[in-house]
């Protein structure tokens, strides 16, 4: 294996990352570090995910090859969120730790645009950015690209996601020609292609993992449940991995905080991060979800962005995404650092369809699993318990003065009785409550006695309404938005709802049968952008197909929950 030396890095920066802990360079440094101090000057396009390693190989190289000497901007990283911007700044200040006369400056919006226009000005070499933000600077003349010599896009397919297209490109153009450009993303849509042949120079590609993988040490489960037990079965999920540490994705910020709230209800070490807390709020859950006092994190794809925390255990999905391509980077927060992980989705049968073609993306099949029963969970939850109480550390100096008080106070009991009462007081809860809650059914088992009634469609189909709305691509109509509709309008955050199809002049969404009144009426005399909305009651989809594939995916897919996860070293979660 090759060393951080024999990359060609430089005393100073081994012994800075030697510090950090780096011991072995990762793959994507193994083939980034050596290409960006050699001789060539070709641009590069790097196939890797967050939690690769990827900044240091392409930092170390910048901190390596920087002209200290000079006060002026050489190098220029640009990310999607604030957060990113903060740890690749902290990143490379860790990097330059023994290098002289280094200065990084981070810029991005929701913070005093003063504070960092008196940063830069102070002198700096590398500036890391989001693109609203450093335009801004541009075009205050503060920020002068005519001196770059690299541009980092970092997470570009995540820029694109946020809508910096427009933003990219701008500084794209305004950087000097004959810089060298290096883009790293963790997929590689179509856009990213476009921007690449219209603003790189014979690119060198690499991929790190497989192209629009996922990492290799991530499992995927999936867990088939009815629409009214979603709730039930992520409860269920995370009582039966003791001490998950781990993020919960959900579609919009209202349900979001809504789950949020029923498992803080409930006893969980949760909180919601999403768009609508103010930054300090969300600052704060980061950095406690970061620490470990939260242990699971309830958020929404952008919030959690930029949120770099390496060893979660779980990516729970409590919906799918509406972009499947999204899924992967929710998926490639686990599995990081050569630990492993594992992605679960919580799905409807309607969702078949969507997570054949997730399977196709990551090449990767799903576990089709059943949700744990009761005495399972309380299985686990109680042999971790006991596997950690075997192994605390004992202080025996601290605690010796108490111990004779300790002992008179059990002598009338046996070992025995000790064992059972010390085992209830803890555990006692989770009997509690799974004696009195039975068991979920996962849809196939109700769906057996339905198709033989109806061959053609599904029952999860049976639970549904089909809506046709008059709004589509041309109103600039997006399933959040349409979603965000149905919770505004039905004053309801529990409606689940199905398929999402937007066209362009008209649209269909699937709700929950139950609320098809109720969504019906609450959409009367409302107006979007100007436009009077006209809902009504569509047909179904045929699903003459469904019936075939979900054959195929029963056949030998289908296992059973893993039993028993407690050799995963999971901590036992902290409740109350
Ligand atoms: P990144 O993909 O840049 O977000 O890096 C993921 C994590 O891996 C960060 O916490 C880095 O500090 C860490 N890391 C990067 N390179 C190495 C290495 N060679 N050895 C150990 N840890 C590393």
């Amino acid at each position: 294996m090759s060393s951080f030396e024999e990359l060609g890095l430089n005393s100073n920066l081994i012994k800075a990352i030697t510090e950090m802990g780096f011991e072995n360079p990762m793959p994507v440094q193994k083939e980034v570090i050596p290409f960006l101090l050699g001789e060539g000057e070709n641009d590069l396009i790097a196939l890797a995910q967050t939690g690769t390693g990827k900044t240091a190989a392409f930092g170390l190289p910048i901190i390596q090859e920087v002209d200290g000497s000079k006060s002026t901007i050489q190098y220029l990283i640009l990310a999607p969120t604030r957060e990113l911007c903060m740890q690749i700044t902290k990143d490379l200040e860790s990097f330059s730790k023994h290098s002289a006369r280094v200065k990084i400056v981070a810029v991005y919006g929701g913070a005093s645009i003063e504070t960092q226009i008196r940063a830069i000005k102070n002198g700096a070499q590398i500036i890391c950015a989001t693109p609203g933000r450093l335009l801004d600077l541009i075009k205050r003349r503060v920020v002068k690209l005519g001196g770059i010599r690299t541009l980092v896009l970092d997470e570009a397919d995540e820029m694109l996601n946020m809508g910096f297209r427009e933003d990219l490109e701008e500084i794209l153009e305004t950087a000097p020609k004959e810089r060298r450009t290096l883009l790293f993303s963790a997929t590689m849509p179509n856009e990213i292609r476009k921007i690449s042949s219209n603003y790189m120079v014979d690119p060198k590609e690499i991929t790190i993992g497989r192209k629009n993988a996922g990492s290799d040490d991530v499992e995927h489960f999936c867990y088939f449940v009815h629409a009214k037990d979603r709730y039930a079965a992520l409860k269920r999920l995370a009582d039966f991995y003791p001490g998950v540490y781990g993020i919960i994705f959900c579609r919009t910020k209202i349900e979001t905080q809504d789950v949020a709230d029923r498992l803080i209800k409930d006893g969980y070490n949760a909180d919601a991060l999403h768009g609508d807390l103010s930054q300090a709020q969300r600052d704060a859950v980061m950095n406690k979800f970061r620490i470990k006092h939260l242990r699971l994190l309830v958020a929404t794809d952008v919030a959690s962005r930029g949120l770099d925390v390496s060893n979660l255990s779980h990516i729970i999905n409590y919906n799918l995404p509406d972009e499947l391509e999204v899924y992967t980077h929710r998926s490639g927060r686990t599995g990081r650092a050569g630990k492993k992980g594992t992605s679960i989705i919580i799905a409807n049968l309607k969702e078949k369809g969507k997570i054949r073609q997730i399977e196709k993306k990551l090449n990767k099949q799903f576990i089709i699993s059943e949700i744990p029963g009761g005495k399972e969970i309380c299985e686990n939850q109680l042999f971790h318990f006991i596997d950690k109480m075997k192994n605390v550390e004992v202080e025996e100096s601290d605690i010796s003065s108490f111990l004779p008080q300790v002992y008179k106070k059990l002598e009338d009991l046996s070992k025995e009785e000790i064992i059972k009462k010390f085992v209830a007081l803890e555990f006692n809860r989770f009997l509690d409550y799974y004696k009195s809650s039975s068991d979920l059914i996962s849809p196939k088992d109700s769906r057996r006695t339905r198709e033989t009634r109806d061959s053609r469609e599904t029952s999860s189909a049976d639970a549904y309404t089909r809506f046709f709305i008059n709004l589509g691509k041309t109103d600039d109509l997006k399933p959040t938005t349409l979603i965000g509709m149905i919770n505004d309008y039905t004053r309801s955050k529990s409606i689940d709802i199905g398929e999402i199809e937007i066209l362009r002049n008209f649209s269909f969404f699937e709700v929950d049968n139950q609320f098809s009144d109720l969504v019906l009426n609450s959409f009367k005399r409302k107006n979007f952008k100007g436009r009077d909305i006209n809902i009504e009651v569509a047909e179904r989809k045929k699903r003459t197909l469904q019936k075939h594939e979900r054959g195929k995916a029963q056949s030998g897919k289908r296992r059973h929950t893993p039993r028993n996860p407690r050799n995963n070293n999971f901590d036992r979660k902290r409740r109350g």
